[in-house]
């Protein structure tokens, strides 16, 4: 399968994570099967840092793969992986039938500084996109079809190629040193083969707007799609700030600050996320990317809002 994101309506998709145990699984399944039923493009999986989470994003992403019709887009990481441990899981991944990746770089596990972690035998996520790029193409080699009437002649067919997704920054990376470095990243992962990029959240769309132009005009020509998280508390504001290094967006934080209801809350994060969405696809984005936090009523209320979502292909209440 492969990701289109040319053919209208706006091309959605969600990104989830795996359960935490074996509790969640049940629910999740529920939250894939009313994401799917809006028919997104794809729908992403996390890959925890350093592989904690391996087994059970591959068990995700094989449900989504039997249970709907919607293509699942396997996040890897490199961080504490050896060359041969990241070639034995690109290959587990194939075999399991997953055609479309996210390459990263990642992030050290929790309570371990960057300074400490072995970063693995690949250093950037450039390196993934190439090694996946590699794996597919040792497993899946040209295949040659016989020219007729020419004795011995072969015609050599393009062999089917993976989707290669990878992160970019519109608001730079918290590590990268000046703006342009991480323009730099995205032409060499785009250089090693990949397809589609898409972004770290942002609260403004002109942070957006403006990352994108200053892409196209450095040679950027994959589609960058849009990273949109419904920010539904203070709560999650903070924590989201301190993972990606955001500069605090002052009218959101207020807002969400003297809303005294969990509802008003939900209900100030969803308008905003709405907003950003009308807003980045009116200046011209490639479809919308959900961070669904395993939670489908958020974000289908995100693109409800935005007027980017058929309410008629949204499930009914009673079956929600
Ligand atoms: P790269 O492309 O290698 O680098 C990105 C940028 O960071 C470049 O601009 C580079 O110059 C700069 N940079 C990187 N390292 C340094 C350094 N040491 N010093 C200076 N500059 C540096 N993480 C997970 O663990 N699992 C996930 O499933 C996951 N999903 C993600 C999904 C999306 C859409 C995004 C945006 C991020 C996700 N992350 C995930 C987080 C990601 O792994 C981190 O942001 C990581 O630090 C960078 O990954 P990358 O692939 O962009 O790396």
């Amino acid at each position: 399968m492969s990701i289109d994101l040319s053919t209208p309506p706006v091309p959605i998709s969600f990104e989830v994570y795996p359960p935490r145990s074996d509790a969640g699984v049940a629910a999740l399944h529920e939250t894939i099967r009313h994401l799917a039923s809006v028919d997104p493009r794809f729908i992403s999986v996390t890959y925890g840092a350093g592989g904690s989470t391996g087994g059970r994003s591959l068990e995700l992403l094989t449900h989504i793969l039997r249970e709907t019709h919607v293509d699942p887009l396997a996040h890897l990481t490199c961080v504490g992986n050896t060359y041969a441990g990241a070639n034995a899981l690109i290959r587990e991944f194939l075999d399991a039938g997953i055609t479309s990746f996210l390459a990263l770089r990642g992030d050290p596990p929790a309570g371990v500084s960057e300074d400490d972690v072995f970063l693995g035998d690949l250093d950037s996520a450039a390196q993934l996109v190439q090694l996946i790029d590699r794996v597919q193409a040792e497993r899946e080699p040209y295949s040659e079809t016989p020219i007729p009437g020419v004795p011995g002649a072969v015609r050599l067919a393009e062999r089917p190629r993976v989707d290669i997704a990878v992160a970019a920054f519109p608001n730079g990376h918290p590590r990268s040193r000046h703006p342009f470095e991480d323009i730099d990243a995205l032409l060499a992962k785009q250089a090693a083969g990949a397809t589609l990029a898409i972004t770290q959240l942002f609260f403004h769309a002109d942070d957006y707007l403006a990352f994108v132009q200053r892409s196209r005009e450095a040679g950027v020509t994959i589609p960058i799609l849009p990273g949109i998280m419904p920010i539904t508390s203070p709560t999650r504001l903070r924590r989201v700030l301190e993972l990606t290094g955001e500069q605090l967006p002052a009218d959101l934080a207020v807002a969400l600050d003297i809303e005294p209801t969990v509802e008003g809350q939900r209900e100030v994060g969803v308008a905003h996320a709405a907003r950003l969405a009308r807003e980045v696809v009116d200046g011209g984005a490639p479809g919308v990317h959900l961070y669904a936090f395993n939670n489908h009523e958020t974000v289908l209320d995100v693109l409800s809002e935005a007027g980017v979502l058929d309410p008629a292909t949204r499930m009914p209440d009673a079956v929600r």
